[in-house]
């Protein structure tokens, strides 16, 4: 066991602080990770304040890590000590269900062990996930980590960018479509970004009117501030695809009488509270869908690594302490933060 130090929530109304706990030895497929950067996830925060139920405390939280291999277990083939390495919401699953099976974990039959607040089987307690020293993963678990990349910004793609790079590609986004990316946050401006590179014509949606000249920069060819119903008009019928990113319930009409017939708005954001239930008749008449989408598998979480390392993609981030995180949780929920976290975990001591 190794005594690490990390940030946790004790409840659901106090702020984080420093906790000391254990992890395990590696075992022989297990890789051992010292963290460098984890991001911060608007996920951290509905977890962290029992906004989801389910909360087991003390809760430890982040699954946007990038570290340095320093152990690894003898059966180990997939890394060395040394190496650079990722960890994203999942550190396991069964193995054996058809989902498995497809390289779609996170969909696992009897449910994925995810990186922090699930029972985990090697300590019979709940697994603690990266505002943290290190972590023990097993090996087909962890993900390989350009070096040519700038390493903070890339943590957040472990979660950011799989969750909106794995729906884009599901739809099959693409040139000569029209796409909607809804909230810049921190998975709206990756979501940005991969449809910019996929060739779509990109529309963001935002409640921020501050945030369009970025925008811009971050690959929009249009913005639309939703609040304004005029400028939503404007786009009736034309959308291929959608996707949905804003983490409070909001008219979910707003959007779906935009999309063209048989196109889909997909949501990624999981609200505490539930949507307003849509009308029936703007999905009914054009044959419309409302989908939902969870994180990547690991298969295809690599596969957004490296299409990042060829397209020089990184997610644009503000450095904090690991001190900071109760300040940066106020900061999110003003949807101010340009526009992930990431946690240098060197300031952790
Ligand atoms: P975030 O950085 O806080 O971004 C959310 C954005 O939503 C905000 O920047 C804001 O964008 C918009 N927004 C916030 N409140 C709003 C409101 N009341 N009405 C309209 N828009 C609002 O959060 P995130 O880390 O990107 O996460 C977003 C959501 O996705 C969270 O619920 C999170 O738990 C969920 N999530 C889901 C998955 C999955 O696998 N499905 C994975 C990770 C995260 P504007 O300022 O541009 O309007
Ligand atoms: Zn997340």
């Amino acid at each position: 066991m190794t005594k690490t130090l990390g940030y946790a929530a004790q409840s659901a109304t106090t702020p984080l602080d420093a906790f000391r706990f254990e992890r395990r030895e590696p075992g022989p497929h297990d890789v051992q990770i010292e963290i460098l950067y984890c991001g911060v996830c608007h996920s951290d925060i509905h977890t962290a304040r029992n906004e989801w139920k389910g909360t087991t405390y003390p809760v430890v939280p982040g699954h946007e890590i990038v570290g340095r291999v320093t152990k690894v277990g003898n059966e180990v083939t997939a890394f060395n000590v040394g190496d650079l390495a990722g960890v994203g919401c999942m550190v396991d699953s069964c193995g054996t269900c058809p989902d498995c099976h497809e390289g779609l974990e996170q969909y696992c039959t009897t449910g994925a062990i995810f990186t922090y607040n699930s029972p985990d089987p090697h300590t019979g307690k709940m697994t603690y996930g990266g505002y943290s020293q290190r972590i023990v993963v097993d090996e087909r678990f962890v993900l390989r980590v350009s070096d040519k990349l700038h390493l903070p910004a890339v943590a957040p793609l472990l979660c950011a960018g799989i969750t909106t790079y794995s729906p884009l590609r599901q739809w099959k986004v693409g040139k000569g479509q029209k796409v909607g990316i809804v909230g810049l946050g921190g998975l709206g401006h990756m979501g940005l970004k991969f449809a910019h590179a996929l060739g779509a014509y990109t529309v963001l949606f935002t409640t921020s009117p501050g945030k369009a000249a970025d925008a811009k920069r971050l690959g929009a060819d249009e913005v639309v501030i939703s609040k304004n119903s005029d400028e939503m008009q404007c786009h009736l019928n034309s959308f291929d695809f959608i996707l949905n990113t804003v983490a409070a319930p909001h008219n979910l009409d707003a959007y779906l009488e935009l999309l063209k017939r048989d196109a889909t708005m997909c949501l990624v954001g999981a609200p505490e509270d539930p949507h307003p239930s849509p009308n029936v008749f703007n999905l009914v008449f054009r044959r419309r869908r409302l989908a939902g989408s969870l994180i990547g598998g690991i298969k295809e979480t690599q596969e957004m690594l490296d299409f990042c390392a060829e397209h020089h993609i990184v997610s644009d981030i503000e450095m904090i302490s690991m001190q900071q995180i109760n300040e940066a949780y106020e900061r999110m929920l003003r949807s101010d933060v340009k526009y992930r976290f990431v946690i240098d975990m060197a300031s952790l001591k």
